[in-house]
């Protein structure tokens, strides 16, 4: 049996998040993968137009290489048929993943069926496992679907959704607090209070509605009535 302790020091000593309680800052695959949606794309529309965009998303996210991207490309322009139906699981997987990420959390049935959905993936494919190092000096985990190369595209998304419901994660992924925004993403904050998707855009957008707010009850300080005027 592995010495945990030992482990986690040692983590320490490299400058890794210590153990229990650290909150993992990179996005996650899953989360990007919901994204890709028509909702969280508006109005771009769906980033996953068509299976040619699947397997452009998925290397561009490493999550395939290149390699297997030609292989899985040449395989789709002879099985044409499979591609699309390869396509139609994809958005299914997406959509139930969606569901995951905004009520997963709070909704104990939502988190079973988030599970039947990821075992159903999970559970077609065979491959090999692998651990490879990047340009940039990371490492990632890998799967490498053996026989069926089209079942086997959903499994890096599946397993990134797997690890967030294993880890619980799932108390930090949150949908973006703008209600025209349906991006949804991993709070890492410390203090765990991060409402916007991304700062540069819905977090400016609410800054600069907060601050419009404060000033619009200039006009009426002169009569004396500021308090009521900031309930407005
Ligand atoms: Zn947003």
């Amino acid at each position: 049996m592995p010495d945990t302790s030992a482990l986690s020091r040692r983590a320490d000593a490299t400058g890794r998040p210590p153990g229990p309680g650290s909150v993992p800052s990179r996005s996650r695959l899953w989360l990007e993968f919901v994204n890709t949606d028509a909702a969280a794309q508006s109005p771009g529309g769906d980033l996953l137009r068509d299976f040619d965009a699947l397997v452009s998303w998925l290397n561009a996210q490493a999550a395939l290489d290149e390699e297997r991207s030609a292989g899985i490309r040449r395989r789709a322009l002879l099985q044409p048929a499979a591609a699309a139906a390869t396509l139609v699981d994809a958005r299914r997987v997406r959509a139930a993943m969606r569901v995951l990420a905004e009520r997963g959390f709070t909704t104990e049935r939502v988190r079973d069926d988030a599970v039947i959905e990821i075992n159903r993936v999970l559970g077609r494919s065979a491959g090999t496992r692998r651990l490879d190092r990047h340009p940039d000096g990371g490492y990632a985990r890998s799967f490498v679907p053996t026989g069926d190369a089209f079942a086997g595209l959903m499994i890096p998304i599946v397993e990134s959704a797997a690890e967030s419901l294993a880890t619980e994660e799932l108390g930090r992924v949150r949908r973006c607090a703008d209600a025209r925004c349906y991006r949804v993403f991993v709070d890492a904050t410390k203090n765990g209070l991060r409402r916007w998707c991304d700062m540069g855009t819905c977090g400016n957008r609410a800054k600069a509605a907060r601050h419009r707010a404060k000033e619009r009850p200039l006009g009426v300080r002169a009569h004396r009535v500021e308090r009521s005027a900031e309930h407005r």
